[in-house]
């Protein structure tokens, strides 16, 4: 296979990478910070980048306030026709940005070339959107007039991402924002710039061809400093921020100082419900990739079990043949279905959630070791853990960004199911099995899932771009991608027009002039 100095070079990583782009132009080369980036699966560091000042983000809000004079007055087709090229480039690199994301961030290939290939998908749908930005006509109350509604652009639309969807994060957002006429300023996360620095060079020829102005997509290398003066920023109407729910509160508070909008997409603390109607050939699966897949380092990763009394040593013997044989490994590698943990905090996590929960009464049933070995060197790779809990204990309330799944029993109806599912303070995804068409309509009900997202005999990872996705409570409200996820993205304007030639006031006003 090809070696990762190729796929570097292929995609415009140097040595060391200057802090921000604005588009063609890039800057922030010398005199300053450098984060060395190295990869979860071996300790290598992959390339260095540089760490934007506050001058540099003055630099960058500015030419993106320019190019949104010029942008907004683009027909949205046009733009699309922009976007739907970009699609053209990130299906051109596919490969190797699939093959960086698993490098950079430590998810296994078929996931990294799985997250290029949605990037593409929501371009393709940004296509269709961009002649498709309607809003509605009512009937005035008033004779000869006509009222509407129409949808116009925001203006600078901030980004922030997480490490564990590096690159989608920022297409999802950045190309509905760039249909509806308003311009991106990224700030990726810090663990994982250099995919972003790469989506930077991918584009760029699109950029060049097309005259679109400097500033349209910028994107800029920061720590949550950069992040902070962002939500701070009144020049940024709106800021989509997808991390942590102690990140999101902090963000959501800076905008809403300011009377901003913001968009988050936070932390999640999904369950699967098994009643004893489920299929439990199809339930296995779906619990174990839930669990362990990117190893479990997705906000929609399964990390609560709700079984029914009755099937529940099968659940929990059937796991327990599983989990001992799971290939953990170099994500790079064939075969492999997990990865390292994204670094040596993120295993510390880990082993205190296990800690914690044992001391609150947990068992620890198989997993939770930290893996040695040739192989293993970088001390990032774990053994999944299964965990015997109850849904009140701290640690189960909590995310933690690991593969911990916890089992834990109900008796009763689904509706007690339903309760203990409920029974956190995040709202992200959520499914149930069951053959049972009167249980999973009552998951579905308006007492049922208080998720954004509830599915039935699937799992609760991963998600279609073309529904709206995120979720309630603590996961932040906010929803990206698809559906009318649009709408957030731009401002609604109500029209009144007069095509007579007398002027009814409202409320039967009359007055002599
Ligand atoms: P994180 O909160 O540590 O960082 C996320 C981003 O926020 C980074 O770019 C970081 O620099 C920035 N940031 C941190 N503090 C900030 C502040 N005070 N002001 C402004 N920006 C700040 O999260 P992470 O470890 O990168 O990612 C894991 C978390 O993200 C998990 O909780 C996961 O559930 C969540 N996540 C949610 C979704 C979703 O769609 N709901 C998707 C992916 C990840």
């Amino acid at each position: 296979s090809q070696p990762i100095s190729d796929i570097l070079a292929q995609l415009g990583i140097k040595d060391t990478n200057p802090a921000y782009s604005t588009g063609l132009q890039w800057g922030g080369e010398s005199h300053r910070d450098t984060r060395t980036v190295s990869s979860p699966t071996n300790a290598k560091e992959i390339a260095k980048v540089n760490m934007a000042t506050a001058e540099d983000y003055e630099r960058v809000i500015t030419t993106a306030q320019q190019a949104f004079l010029e942008w907004r007055k683009w027909p949205s087709p046009k733009r699309g026709e922009v976007v739907r090229q970009i699609g053209q480039k990130l299906r051109e690199y596919k490969e190797p940005l699939g093959k960086l994301v698993s490098y950079e961030m430590g998810k296994i290939l078929q996931e990294g070339l799985g997250e290029v290939q949605e990037m593409i998908d929501i371009c393709d749908f940004a296509v269709g959107l961009s002649r498709q930005l309607h809003g509605y006509t009512m009937h005035s109350e008033r004779p000869t007039h006509r009222m509407y509604e129409q949808y116009h652009p925001l203006g600078i639309v901030g980004v922030i991402s997480a490490f564990n969807f590096p690159v989608a994060v920022w297409s999802w957002n950045a190309m509905l924002a760039a249909i509806c006429g308003d311009v991106v300023v990224w700030k990726p996360s810090e663990k994982t710039p250099l995919t972003a620095v790469a989506c930077q060079h991918i584009i760029k020829d699109v950029l060049q061809e097309n005259n679109v102005p400097e500033g349209v997509f910028s994107m800029i290398v920061g720590d949550a400093s950069i992040g902070s003066q962002m939500a701070h920023d009144g020049r940024v109407p709106l800021v989509s921020a997808t991390g942590s729910t102690r990140m999101g509160k902090k963000v959501g508070e800076a905008v809403g100082a300011r009377l901003g909008k913001s968009l988050l997409e936070l932390g999640g603390n999904n369950a699967i419900i098994l009643t004893e109607n489920a299929d439990l050939e199809m339930a296995i699966r779906a619990v174990v990739f839930g669990a362990v897949g990117t190893a479990g380092q997705r906000c929609t990763s399964t990390r609560r079990l709700i079984i029914h009394e009755n099937i529940y040593n099968e659940v929990k013997e059937r796991l327990l043949k599983i989990y001992p044989n799971l290939p953990i490994g170099d994500p790079l590698k064939d075969g492999i279905l997990v990865g390292p943990l994204i670094d040596k905090d993120a295993v510390s996590a880990f082993l205190k959630a296990l800690d914690d929960v044992q001391k609150e009464g947990g068992k620890l049933l198989t997993g939770g070791t930290v893996l040695e070995g040739e192989e293993y060197a970088t001390g990032t790779y774990v053994t999944p853990a299964i965990v015997e809990a109850k849904n009140e204990y701290h640690t189960v309330q909590e995310e933690t960004f690991a593969p911990i799944l916890y089992l834990i029993k109900y008796s009763g109806t689904v509706e007690d199911a339903i309760e203990i599912q409920n029974g956190v303070r995040q709202g992200l995804s959520s499914s149930i099995f069951s053959t049972n068409l009167l249980e999973t309509e009552a998951f579905l009900s308006h007492w049922g899932s208080d998720c954004g997202i509830a599915n039935v005999n699937i799992g609760t990872s991963g998600a279609e771009i073309g529904g709206a996705f995120g979720g309630e409570k603590d996961t932040g409200g906010g929803r990206e991608s698809g559906s009318d996820a649009w709408r957030f993205y731009m401002r609604r304007q109500t029209n009144t027009i007069n095509f007579g030639r007398e002027l009814p006031l409202a409320q039967g006003i009359k007055f002599d002039l």
